[in-house]
């Protein structure tokens, strides 16, 4: 074992204990420490016992064991813990050494940290985690952003744990300055809940309009996960399908209907809103699981409204190949989503992303992984300056071909009485889109009718404002 640790990590829960077992099997030497310090005993004669770590009982103790440039890596809890750890670490390092935040901190605290660890001649990383326990220990996807210089320092240990593509092309690069990589991790997380989302609505509009049982809803994922669906939570939706309990009865029958949420799928909604993005899906899926969280005024309100019966009348096979054309134009438009607002955030806070990198990250390692992020890097790679992933050219065919089938599905459900919100939103949003003229005209007349906000006019050139008297009078 080397005398010095090559990274110390603080913070040994379930992510960073596997995170430090996944950086020693692949050769790097590791020192460790944790606030309550039994646990550092505990990992040390237990899963850490006979293998290349330094445990620590101080943060003093840490800093002293670990290689020059330092490299200390935080996985606690976000928030206030971060910023405490920060205050305490950096008594102990020098010049040029390095603090990692692996947790999930909203991208502004990252970009306050970058900033004051830098003020102490220090560098800065923070840098999203993604594929929970078993992705960290296995290789989770990683989004590293901060204080450029301190990447080639930690660029080995990183790709090294990393998941890895099909080719060994690690889930790991650099994405950009200050708190670029925890914005990227908290679109991901974002765009984690809207494939989450259009996911139950179709269980949804298999279970309740075409009264399909749990084998069938099984098989027809089990299919899915086999074409342009191909992904995690296909995959795993699947298997919770198929699961039975002790009684034999499908488990997730028996699950309340309420969703949690942590708060990243909000952080997403709440940055599109201040950057003016239209995150149409990623927004209705936030809004779904908080209508699905009031489940004693729902019980309620399904006493007191009525609505259609759902009763299917069409060819099911068919409606099951339109199913899959929703789910996929929807999906496509929530990624074209999520990129619209990376790109406007790269622009307010002048980070150079790069977004093939990005879909490249997130195509193994994490929740999101999917082949589809294949396609969406090669359209990156085409044109790195693509404006909306709706123009490339394989997505605008995709598209195109899904919506017939699409229009259908949202329609149907409509007319049953079965929500599909996000397919829904982002069919209207695939509309407007491609709508040279939407009805603002109405709404800035509206708006300087009543407060003389005044409007533009397509008769004359951009920039020149108009008012007119309503009314008439005066
Ligand atoms: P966690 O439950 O979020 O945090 C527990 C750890 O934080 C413990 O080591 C705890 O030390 C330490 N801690 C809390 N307050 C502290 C303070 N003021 N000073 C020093 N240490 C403090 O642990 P986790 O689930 O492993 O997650 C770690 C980070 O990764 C979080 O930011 C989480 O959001 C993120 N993350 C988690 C997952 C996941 O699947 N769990 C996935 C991706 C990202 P003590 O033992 O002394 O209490």
């Amino acid at each position: 074992m080397k005398e010095k640790a090559d990274i110390g990590l603080i913070g040994l829960a379930v992510m960073g204990e596997n995170l430090v077992l996944n950086m020693e099997s692949k050769g790097f030497t590791v020192a460790v420490y944790n606030r309550t310090t039994e646990k550092v005993d505990k990992f040390m004669n237990g899963r850490g016992a006979g293998k290349n770590f330094i445990g620590c009982h101080t943060i003093e103790e840490l800093t002293a064991n670990l290689e020059r440039p330092r490299k200390v890596m935080m996985l606690v809890k976000a928030g206030n813990p971060v910023d405490a750890l920060i205050e305490q670490i950096i008594p102990h390092l020098e010049e040029g050494d390095i603090i990692i935040d692996g947790g999930n901190s909203h991208f502004p605290d990252t970009m306050r940290r970058t900033e004051y660890v830098e003020s102490k001649g220090l560098r800065y990383i923070g840098t999203g985690v993604s594929g929970g326990e078993e992705g960290a220990l296995h290789g989770p996807s990683m989004m590293p952003g901060g204080t450029p210089e301190a990447w080639p320092f930690v660029k080995n240990i990183f790709q090294s744990i990393a998941a890895k593509v099909e080719d060994g092309t690690p889930c790991c690069d650099w994405v950009g300055e200050n708190g670029a990589g925890h914005f990227v991790k908290m679109v991901h997380n974002g765009i984690e809940y809207g494939d989450m989302q259009i996911i139950t609505e179709a269980y949804q509009i298999m279970k309740d309009l075409l009264g399909m049982n749990y084998d069938e809803m099984h098989d027809v994922f089990a299919e899915w996960n086999k074409g342009d669906l191909d992904s995690y939570l296909i995959e795993i939706t699947r298997d919770i399908l198929g699961y039975r309990d002790e009684q034999g009865d499908p488990l997730v029958e028996k699950i309340l209907d309420t969703a949690g949420q942590k708060g990243t799928g909000k952080w997403t909604g709440i940055s599109a809103l201040d950057l003016g993005i239209p995150l149409t899906l990623i927004g209705e899926a936030v809004f779904a699981r908080c209508l699905s969280a009031q489940k004693d005024l729902r019980v309620t309100a399904s006493k007191a409204l009525s609505g259609p019966k759902a009763n299917f009348e069409g060819d099911r096979e068919q409606f099951l190949k339109d199913l899959k054309d929703a789910l996929y134009g929807a999906k496509i438009i929530s990624y074209a989503q999520g990129y619209d607002l990376m790109r406007e955030a790269a622009k307010e806070h002048n980070w150079n992303l790069n977004y093939g990198g990005i879909a490249l990250m997130w195509r193994g390692g994490c929740i999101i992984r999917s082949k589809f992020l294949g396609d969406i890097k090669k359209a990156y790679d085409k044109n790195g300056d693509l404006e909306n992933l709706l123009l490339d050219d394989f997505f605008k065919g995709k598209i195109e071909a899904a919506q017939e089938g699409w229009r259908r599905v949202v329609a149907t459900a409509v007319m049953n009485g079965v929500p599909a919100p996000a397919m829904t939103t982002a069919l209207n949003y695939f509309d407007g889109f491609r709508s040279e003229r939407l009805p603002a005209n109405l709404l800035q007349a509206q708006r300087d009718y009543f407060g003389a906000h005044t409007y533009e006019r397509v008769d004359k050139p951009r920039g020149e404002f108009f008012h007119t008297n309503w009314t008439g009078h005066g």
